[in-house]
């Protein structure tokens, strides 16, 4: 592989995260989470959480309002420590992933799934195909081991078209901001790795039985929401289109850090939020607590993450 893997060092470097910051184990909630979907099972495995400093994470939000929106709600303000749920759809003989996760090389907090995996009754090998929402690292660097293997080796890999240009492109890497190169090279790297297996989908297809892929770009220009049907009833797999139960909900217009595009990002956001709460189905968010699972009520402008 002609791009070196990017050590968890080189990624806290950049990043600028602390690494006096801790982790508490347990702290991003249960490992495994389980809800029905007419005869599938949708269960979703913890990567451990990520550790962001507020600066990073939503650099252009008044501090001292995201101060008092987080000391409301009884959490630090220090840094926000997004846990990381991985999605799996059991479909008679097919194990689906949804992303993932951070694999060894991103932060200490991550890369947990091969710890959680085990007590959702999976062993790697079972996986029939991974789905990807998008190519950032909590979400792709889990493709391989330290030996540049899969870790999920009979799978079959599905990525949106637009996505995979996206971080192929020639360019990509020059334009993106200092902090956020590192995004590139190992987005690169576990694209490159893909190459020969990957196969491809476009917003609106039928990615696999019973799972359509849905167009919430803006955080990554490809980045993907999947709804899985079952009948009338489905469950959304939401990725990054909202990373916080507390700030993407109460206000989904406020610019984050993580959206590549600022305004299409809030614009995703508030469109998919809108839709969930009067649709009332249930969905998953990749950094939401309680495994991820639940529901959105509308207040006012603004809305409420209530977990299932
Ligand atoms: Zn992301």
């Amino acid at each position: 592989m002609s791009l070196k893997k990017m050590t968890r060092r080189e990624a806290l470097a950049v990043l600028g995260v602390a690494s006096a910051l801790p982790f508490v184990p347990g702290m991003s909630g249960r490992a495994v989470a389980d809800i029905a979907l007419g005869s599938k099972t949708v269960t979703t495995v913890s990567d451990g959480n990520l550790v962001l400093p507020l600066d990073f994470a939503f650099p252009d939000v008044p501090r001292e309002d995201l101060i008092a929106l987080l000391e409301a709600a009884g959490l630090g303000t220090d840094a926000v420590e997004p846990p990381c749920n991985v999605t799996v759809l059991k479909d008679g003989d097919r194990v689906v992933l949804f992303d993932v996760g951070s694999g060894p090389n991103f932060m200490p907090s991550a890369g947990k799934i091969l710890d959680n995996i085990d007590a959702a009754g999976i062993a790697p090998e079972d996986v029939t195909d991974v789905v990807f929402t998008h190519a950032h690292p909590d979400h792709i660097w889990g493709l391989l081991d330290d030996f540049d293997e899969f870790i999920f080796p009979e799978a079959n890999y599905f990525i949106n078209q637009v996505e995979w240009d996206y971080w192929r492109a020639d360019d990509t890497l020059a334009k993106m901001p200092e902090a956020r190169k590192t995004f590139v090279v190992g987005a690169q790297n576990r694209l490159a790795a893909l190459e020969d297996v990957i196969s491809f989908f476009n917003y609106g297809d039928e990615v696999l039985p019973g799972i359509e892929a849905i167009d919430t770009a803006g955080h990554t220009p490809g980045h993907t929401s999947f709804a899985i049907h079952d009948g009338s009833d489905s469950v959304t797999v939401i990725g990054d289109a909202a990373t916080s139960a507390v700030i993407s909900f109460a206000h989904p217009e406020w610019p984050s850090g993580s959206d590549q595009d600022t305004e299409m990002g809030i614009a995703t956001r508030t469109k998919l939020l809108d839709r969930l709460a009067q649709e009332q189905t249930r969905f998953i968010g990749f950094h939401l607590p309680e495994g991820g699972i639940g529901r959105v009520e509308k207040d006012g402008t603004a809305y409420r993450f209530v977990a299932a």
